[in-house]
Formats: C-alpha cells, sequence, structure tokens
C-alpha cells in the first residue's frame, strides 16, 4: 500500500510512529518486542530509521519486512544517501523490493565527523530522483518547521523542500519541534510556496533530560519558556519528568489536530508504553 493513500480521508489526521534499529550490542530480538507492542495501538504505518553510518550500520530493510510481514502494518523504510553510493542504494532498493517494501523516506542523511561522505547524492532530492527512475517505490521526504540547520533562511530551504516535492516526494514529515506556533507558520510559508503534498507533524514526547540536550543540539529545535520550565522543575524525579513530557506531546497533538494536520509522526524512542499512553489520550481525536 502506498502510504500518500492513507491521507485521502481529509476528515482524519493519520497517526504514524517511527523505530529505530537496536544498536550492535543488543539484539535485533529487542525491536521486535518493542514493534509487537506497538502494533496494539494500530499506527497507520510505522517508520525505521537508517544508521548514519550507511549500510553497514543497520536492519533496516530486515526490520521494516517484519513489519509488513509479521505485523501486516505498512512500513517506511528510511534511506539516507551521504554515505552511500550508487551502487550501495542499488543494493539496498534491491533489498526494499524483494522484501515487499513499497515506502521509502528518502533523506541526505546528517554528515558523520568521522567519515567523509559519497559524492553520487549531494542532497535528497538527488536520491529522490535516483530512485524514482528505478522503481515503482513510493517516497516521502524530511521538512524542518524552524529551518534545517545548515540552511541560510527559510526561504532557501522551502525552496529546496519544493525541489524535493518535485523530484518525487509524495508526503513529508516534519523534525521535531516544541513549539506549535513554528510549526503553524510554516506551514502557511510551505502552502504558500506552493507545496501541496501532505505533511506530517514530528512529535518527540521528552521523557529524560539528556535526550532535551541531545535532539536540541543536534537538529536547533527551540524550547518555548514553558516547555523549559517543566523539564526544569521536574529534571531530578523521572517519574515525574516522563508524565509532563508526556502531558506536553498530548497539549501539542491537541492542538495540531484542531488546526487540521494532516499527519502525527510520533518519534516513539522505541517505547511502547509512551505511545500507548499518548495514543489512549488522542485516540478518539483522530
Ligand atoms: P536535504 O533535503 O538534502 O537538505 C539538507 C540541506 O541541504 C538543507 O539545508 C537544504 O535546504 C539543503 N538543500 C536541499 N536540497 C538542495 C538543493 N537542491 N540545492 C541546494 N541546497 C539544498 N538521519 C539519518 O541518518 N537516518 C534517518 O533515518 C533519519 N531520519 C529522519 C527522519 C526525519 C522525519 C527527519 C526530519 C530527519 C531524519 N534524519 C535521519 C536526519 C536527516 O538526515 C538530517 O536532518 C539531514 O541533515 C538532512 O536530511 P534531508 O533529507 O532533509 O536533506
Amino acid at each position: 500500500m502506498k502510504i500518500s493513500t492513507l491521507y485521502k480521508d481529509k476528515e482524519k489526521t493519520v497517526l504514524s510512529f517511527e523505530v529505530f534499529p537496536p544498536k550492535k550490542t543488543s539484539g535485533i530480538e529487542t525491536v521486535y518486542k518493542t514493534l509487537d507492542a506497538l502494533v496494539d495501538l494500530h499506527p497507520a504505518y510505522i517508520s525505521v530509521t537508517y544508521g548514519a553510518g550507511g549500510t553497514e550500520a543497520n536492519n533496516t530493510g530486515v526490520i521494516a519486512s517484519y513489519i509488513k510481514k509479521e505485523l501486516g502494518i505498512e512500513p517506511l523504510a528510511h534511506l539516507t544517501c551521504v554515505n552511500n553510493d550508487k551502487l550501495t542504494v542499488e543494493r539496498e532498493l534491491e533489498e526494499f523490493k524483494s522484501n515487499g517494501i513499497e515506502n521509502i523516506l528518502a533523506l541526505r542523511g546528517d554528515i558523520v565527523p568521522d567519515i567523509e561522505p559519497k559524492k553520487d547524492f549531494l542532497h535528497a532530492s538527488d536520491l529522490c530522483s535516483y530512485i524514482k527512475a528505478r522503481g515503482d517505490f513510493e517516497l516521502a521526504g524530511a521538512c524542518y518547521p524552524e529551518v534545517h540547520i545548515e540552511a541560510k533562511s527559510m526561504v532557501e530551504d522551502i525552496r529546496n523542500l519544493k525541489t524535493k516535492v518535485e523530484c518525487g516526494a509524495e508526503h513529508l514529515i516534519s523534525q521535531l519541534f516544541f513549539d506549535n506556533g513554528a510549526f503553524h507558520n510554516f506551514m502557511d510559508m510551505v502552502r504558500c510556496a506552493g507545496i501541496n503534498v501532505p505533511v506530517a507533524a514530528g512529535i518527540m514526547p521528552v521523557t529524560n533530560t539528556s535526550q532535551i540536550q541531545r535532539m536540541v543540539s543536534m537538529c536547533g529545535a527551540s524550547l518555548p519558556a514553558k516547555f523549559s520550565k517543566i523539564m526544569q522543575k521536574y529534571e531530578n524525579n523521572p517519574e515525574a519528568l516522563r508524565d509532563a513530557g508526556i502531558a506536553y506531546a498530548v497539549e501539542q497533538i491537541v492542538d495540531l489536530i484542531a488546526n487540521g494536520v494532516e499527519g502525527i509522526h510520533l518519534y516513539t524512542m522505541n517505547n511502547p508504553y509512551v505511545a500507548k499512553r499518548i495514543t489512549d489520550a488522542v485516540g478518539s481525536l483522530l
């Protein structure tokens, strides 16, 4: 099933999840256990991230195949190109195809300090064009409500986003954000620029303080005063921090749905408990 078809019913909000492959030190079964719990929450689709180091660093195809074949849910396999050349991309596409994977989130990927980027694909849009010419995959792309950290301006970033859509991205998933105002402004600009594909808002329930610092330094998400105050108040009380993080994410989702968001993509951090609390809270609103 092509994921864009899930967006046909304009009255509904599409709820999807993201999981990541386990680190090399823990077995692949750990993510299967997570997925077996997530399936009961009935997400519309589940995406699987792709390790920043390239093909050797992950099991994206294997996990996506498990989601499709064992759980009967549509997977969205992430694929990055910064550390892949045409040959390795070709191999990944073959593996995806043989596992019946139809949906790919085409990404450039983060530049990893110790790895020299490959030169075959400079931007995600190059990967989109390459994949489109090769197989019957449906493509998604990433977008940035608070501007991608390397972009000089929002205008430039949105111009590049439009190129990505023209190269084949049929729906978009946003970077995480904590300030809904930023997402609403971004959506106004995206539509003004003539980008009309569905956009899912990426929501990360923050459940520990080290997670916030890592995320903010990686993606530059701004922290509204309200959010920072909650995190400071409960930084030494893990249970309260987790509950406050869940409550904050729920409040974000309620506002987004009230404002007509097309999709919510929940960064589950492989934590089915948190995903369940959020899904239970917003299930009747979707
Ligand atoms: P691009 O779309 O190529 O954009 C990168 C930068 O280049 C931007 O500043 C953009 O404005 C600029 N640009 C784009 N096109 C052009 C052009 N034609 N000409 C000039 N400039 C251009 N990383 C992983 O390693 N693995 C994952 O699984 C993963 N999953 C992600 C999922 C989501 C939903 C998001 C939002 C991010 C994810 N990332 C992942 C992180 C992502 O790889 C980084 O944010 C990366 O820095 C940019 O990737 P991109 O696909 O958005 O790149």
